[in-house]
């Protein structure tokens, strides 16, 4: 019996190294078209690079305290010096590691800390004041990319593929220009949407209606129409609210029964339950749903939201 077990697993071995050696030959292949594509891409992305590479084209270089826009974090990272392919990853990682937070700051047990957009460790001797200003952080990071070979070794995000989570949100920040976005519907059926931008609505005291009511019933699920950053946004009108702020823009969603996942989400993530929560209270159930492009002011979105409900 033990031999048959030996033999048995003697032959497990073997199968496993000839999978591993099929594997890592795998690997280095991925490795090697990944090295063509970047070198084919690279002139592709360093044009657009270039193109876009003028702070004032994005939106808003900062908004809500010390968090940059995406936009503003490409362009960051573009004029460090990371072209290509990899100019999403460290965007990607930038997202991943400080939201997009200037002054992001943690400390770790042994006594270093992560330093702002990058989450540069202080081992590499980084003094804080310069780290929590964005280029500055920006240079070093590129600095610890170019000194790794041209790798993003040095950040553990990167190494567990937490970065991946914002691959999507890293290259819709790279391409400006119109939201070529489908929505992901923010309201699960059965709905009703209300051609009602613009209607006089008086709580709280006149005032046009700056988006679109979407009637469903209590505890229908509200979802990200696009990958961002979903943001409780409470107030006495809206009741319980929530923003996703996106690349291209932010969404408010209004009255709201409870709260979902908050933080970074991918399009299409349940971010809160339909209700009837601050001035609603007396009417029927929904969410109040506003479209702010570029983070300006709230534009109609209900082509959207037919083109995606
Ligand atoms: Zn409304």
């Amino acid at each position: 019996m033990l031999y048959v077990v030996k033999a048995e697993l003697a032959r497990t071995a073997g199968e496993l190294e000839r999978h591993e050696g099929v594997l890592i030959a795998g690997v280095l292949d991925v490795r090697r078209a990944f090295a063509t594509a970047r070198k084919r891409q690279s002139t592709g992305y360093a044009g657009a690079g270039v193109e876009w590479a003028s702070p004032s084209r994005c939106p808003t270089a900062l908004e809500l305290g010390n968090r940059l826009s995406d936009c503003a974090l490409a362009v960051l990272a573009a004029s460090a010096g990371w072209e290509g392919n990899d100019l999403a990853i460290a965007v990607a990682i930038a997202l991943a590691e400080s939201g997009g937070q200037v002054d992001a700051l943690s400390f770790n047990p042994n006594g270093t800390s992560d330093e702002g957009l990058w989450q540069i460790n202080s081992v590499h001797g980084n003094p804080v004041s310069c780290t929590l200003d964005p280029k500055c952080n920006a240079d070093l990071a590129f600095a610890l990319y170019e000194s790794d070979g041209r790798s993003f070794g040095s950040w553990t995000t990167y190494e567990a593929g937490r970065h991946l989570a914002f691959l999507e949100r890293a290259r819709a920040a790279l391409t400006l220009g119109p939201p070529a976005v489908t929505w992901i519907c923010p309201v699960d059926p059965p709905h009703r949407l209300s051609d009602d931008f613009g209607a006089p609505r008086y709580g709280g005291g006149y005032h046009p209606h700056a988006g679109n009511d979407i009637f469903a019933p209590v505890g229908t699920p509200v979802r990200a129409p696009f990958a961002g950053v979903a943001v409780e946004a409470p107030s006495e009108l809206g009741g319980l609210g929530v923003r996703v702020e996106g690349a291209f823009g932010y969404v408010y969603n209004a009255h709201l029964s409870r709260y979902g996942a908050l933080g970074p989400v991918p399009a299409g993530a349940i971010i809160g339950y339909v209700g009837n929560s601050g001035n609603a209270a007396t009417t029927a159930p929904h969410d109040h749903f506003e479209w702010h492009p570029d983070y300006g002011e709230a534009v109609d979105p209900f082509t959207h939201l037919l083109a995606a409900c």
